[in-house]
């Protein structure tokens, strides 16, 4: 049987809330018998993109995370839960019964990622239904899936051995596998938002006159064998990405034929902008 998946690229998403809005729109002040209570119009974040941000100025970057339910095949919720307050639809998706679930504000602390809500006023655990009440009358996408300008969100239903093949050939990832709670949301680019960079500037000072370094080579590498490298682009720049946080000391080579060689070394913790590296022309 095909079941419910959400992939989302985390290289696609441009921090613009589409999702979160339409999250809304379709939530806040709509009761969907059966599926879930009206969402408040403050505090829940059902579509919760998460920011990091990464490097220093100017060598920046942000990275965007949108996260909701992860409608995991083992989930903690649905154990906590008992007597079906909380329970797995053969299609996938995991829900919260608006009826059964009343009083239960303990709930909230068993999903590992956070994503289950307190309802103050309706006195209910809330989140992210997958838009059941809309598949179920033969939409094709979830709300925020539907209104995600850049294509970052996409909803699948496909059998087990199709979404493998998938995960294989667009290198999808889930996040905190160490939960083990099974998620059926996968994200993809997710380095962009799990790991780090070194970046910096090349340039050359000739008659006192300070220039960027086009295609200077940059090569990075630690004793325990990890390198990479990259040429500077027309500002000088340079970025090598996909490093793991925390990962010690590296060495970092700039060569360029007509400006000779340096060295530095940089330890890596989070991402780093090493600052301008500076050949001298007499
Ligand atoms: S992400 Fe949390 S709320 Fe959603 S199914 Fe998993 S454990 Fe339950
Ligand atoms: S699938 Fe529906 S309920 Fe879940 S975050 Fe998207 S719009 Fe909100």
């Amino acid at each position: 049987m095909n079941k419910w998946h959400m992939i989302i690229d985390v290289e696609k998403c441009e921090d613009c809330n589409n999702c979160f809005l339409s999250c809304k729109d379709e939530h806040v002040e709509n009761d969907w018998q059966g599926y879930s209570l009206s969402q408040p119009r403050h505090g829940h974040r059902w579509m919760n993109i998460v920011r990091k941000e990464r490097g220093q100025f100017p060598l920046i970057d942000v990275a965007y995370r949108p996260t909701p339910c992860m409608h995991c095949d083992s989930a903690p919720c649905i154990r906590a839960a008992k007597e079906g307050a909380i329970y797995k639809r053969p299609d996938g998706i995991v829900i919260i019964d608006p009826e059964k679930a009343k009083g239960r504000q303990d709930l909230v602390k068993t999903c590992p990622y956070g994503a289950i809500w307190w309802n103050e006023e309706r006195q209910v655990p809330q989140k992210c239904t997958f838009c059941a009440h809309l598949l179920d009358e033969g939409w094709k996408a979830p709300r925020c899936v539907q209104a995600c300008p850049t294509g970052a969100l996409r909803a699948v239903s496909c059998d087990g051995e199709e979404m493998k093949g998938m995960i294989e050939q667009e290198n999808l990832k889930i996040l905190h596998p160490e939960f083990r709670t099974v998620p059926r949301v996968h994200y993809k680019n997710l380095d962009r938002y799990l790991r780090c960079f070194v970046a910096g500037t090349v340039a050359v000072e000739r008659e006192r006159i300070v220039d960027c370094v086009r295609g200077a080579g940059v090569r990075l590498g630690n004793s325990s064998g990890t390198s990479c490298e990259t040429t500077t682009d027309s500002f000088g720049d340079f970025k090598l990405d996909g490093l793991e946080e925390d990962s010690g000391k590296y060495s970092l080579e700039v060569a360029h034929p007509a400006l000779g060689r340096k060295m530095l070394e940089v330890e890596v913790r989070k991402s780093v902008n090493v600052g301008t590296i500076l050949f001298s022309v007499l």
